[in-house]
């Protein structure tokens, strides 16, 4: 037995739940949980098998019988107690994070406190699941709404928030009266498996929020089941595409966050200190693998004059293990990731453009096997080159050109993703114009990265997203229920016959 082969024997098992249960899959498939910084195997994670898979749906749409009716400020009570759970627990949870996904401990931290926003919001279901009543809609006619639970529902996330988008999910669905089915990353289960335990402590019943592990074939069985509901997705435009088309066939409501590519306008007013630290920021910030990492910068005019110092300062960012102080930039969640993105910066340098920042193959002290990627810039970029037409998913910043406001506005409209954007700029003229000519979904107006809390919801638009309705705030109250509309007449005692009405007309 050689050491690898060893390790992996060692390395513990991720489990499924099911039922409330925490149970070691049968599964023959398992793929091993790796360390980016490391290559530590710290995991192996089952390819759960069909049975397992109708097993998860099979609880949850058993407990959907009692939970659908529980009283809503019992739902509510088991966030309140989540939340508290999470915040508890909140440094071993970005630990465990930073050792599977690879961002800086305190990013995870961030990774886990946006999700516990979600979870915040979930224990104030009382007021967010309300319906409407009209009084005397008709001689003695009400008519009201209720939000009523779908059934089963499932989620399908990806790796680079196994926290957040996890949270994104499971507690509005749970707390809106379904039951959930969740399909974590299979790169990085591991944090997604504690929150679900403490969860369970936090009082959700056995069947309420069950977890199946897996890739293509587990996806494809939830798309497919009869007994499933509504999807939620979140991960890449193709394989969302994918789960979109499937699922929708099958006559299920779904929803899918897919890729981006993210642009700011740089206008030459703009604060030019804060302006470039928000640019890098958002730019390197989790080594770029953010659905909302800023990955062309637009400058107009003079800011184009910008470029040196822009590249002087991106060459301070540390490059290092997550877990080491003062690291601004960790490696890529797996090789495959690294050597995709140093193809992508190869195919950059062929198609063109200028390469004014190479970050690739760093000397990382201690973290030799790494998968790192420093800050890259290229400027001069333009579409029809890869890097601008393909997603990079690494800390790579493309720098486009403009000679005004109207010309960049034109250039990001003309994109086909509309996931998320921002200006930075001193004039209100400036960001009024770009708020309401820019197609895009979520804008920053001198903020890199303008995710929602969950008061609004998360709304990306265009190629970044399928279906209506986002994954969080109040448009998820809308996308977790059914509205059914109640037309109620109550005869008084003293009320004359109108005799037969043949008409639509209510009387
Ligand atoms: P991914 O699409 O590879 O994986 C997402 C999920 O789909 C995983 O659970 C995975 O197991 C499953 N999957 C993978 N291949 C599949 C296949 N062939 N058939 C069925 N299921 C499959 O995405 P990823 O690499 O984990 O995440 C990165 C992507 O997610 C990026 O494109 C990023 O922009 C996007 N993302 C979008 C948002 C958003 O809100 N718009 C947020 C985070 C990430």
């Amino acid at each position: 037995m050689n050491a690898s082969t060893s390790a992996k024997v060692l390395a513990p098992t991720v489990k499924l739940l099911i039922n409330g249960k925490l149970v070691e899959s049968q599964s023959t498939q398992w793929r091993d949980v790796v360390n980016p910084a490391t290559q530590e195997v710290l995991a192996r994670v089952p390819f759960a098998t069909p049975d397992e898979v109708n097993a998860a749906v099979a609880n949850a749409k058993e407990a959907f019988k009692t939970w659908r009716k529980t009283p809503i400020g019992q739902r509510a009570r088991i966030f309140l107690k989540l939340q508290q759970l999470i915040r508890e627990n909140m440094k071993e949870l970005a630990a465990l994070l930073t050792a599977e996904q690879g961002k800086t401990l305190p990013d995870a931290e961030g990774d886990v406190f946006r999700g516990l926003e979600v979870v915040e919001h979930a224990a104030n279901i009382g007021s967010l699941q309300l319906g409407e009543l009209a009084n005397n809609v008709a001689n003695g006619v009400d008519t009201y709404s209720v939000l009523q639970p779908l059934g089963v529902c499932a989620g399908i996330t990806p790796f680079n928030f196994p926290a957040m988008i996890p949270l994104w999910m499971f507690p509005m669905a749970i707390a809106t009266g379904n039951t959930f089915v969740l399909k974590p990353s299979e790169q990085d289960p591991m944090v997604t498996m504690r929150l679900c335990e403490l969860a369970l402590e936090a009082g959700i019943p056995p069947g309420v929020l069950n977890v199946v592990h897996g890739g293509e074939d587990v996806v494809n069985a939830i798309c497919d089941h009869p007994d499933i509901k509504a999807i939620s997705f979140v991960g890449s435009t193709k394989v969302g595409t994918h789960v979109y088309n499937r699922a929708s066939l099958a006559g299920k409501r779904v929803q899918c966050m897919m890729g981006a590519k993210n642009h700011a306008i740089v206008m030459p007013d703009a604060n030019k200190e804060q302006t470039l630290n928000a640019l890098l920021g958002a730019a390197f910030g989790a080594a770029g693998q953010r659905c909302m990492a800023l990955s062309v910068a637009v400058l107009v005019g003079d800011a184009q004059k910008w470029i040196p110092e822009l590249v002087e300062k991106s060459k301070t960012l540390k490059v290092s293990g997550g877990t080491e102080p003062g690291t601004d930039v960790g490696p890529l969640v797996s090789c495959a990731a690294l050597s995709r993105v140093e193809s992508l910066i190869e195919r950059g340098l062929a198609d063109g453009a200028k390469l004014e920042l190479d970050g690739r193959k760093p000397q990382v002290a201690g973290y030799d096997k790494g998968n790192f990627v420093g800050p890259t810039v290229f400027s001069g970029v333009k579409p029809g080159m890869s890097v601008y037409d393909q997603e990079i998913f690494g800390p790579v910043l493309c720098l486009a050109a403009a000679d005004s406001l109207d010309e960049a506005i034109e250039f990001i409209n003309a994109n086909p993703n509309g996931n998320g954007t921002a200006i930075f700029t001193q004039s209100g003229a400036a960001a009024r114009k770009f708020q309401e000519d820019i197609d895009v979904g979520q804008v920053g107006i001198n903020v890199p990265i303008p995710v929602p809390v969950p008061l609004f919801s998360f709304t990306g638009s265009r190629a970044s997203k399928l279906g209506d309705l986002g994954p969080y705030g109040k448009q998820v109250v809308l996308f977790y229920t059914q509205t059914k509309t109640v037309t109620a007449r109550w005869f008084d005692d003293s009320t004359t016959s109108q005799g037969v009405n043949t008409t639509i007309s209510l009387r």
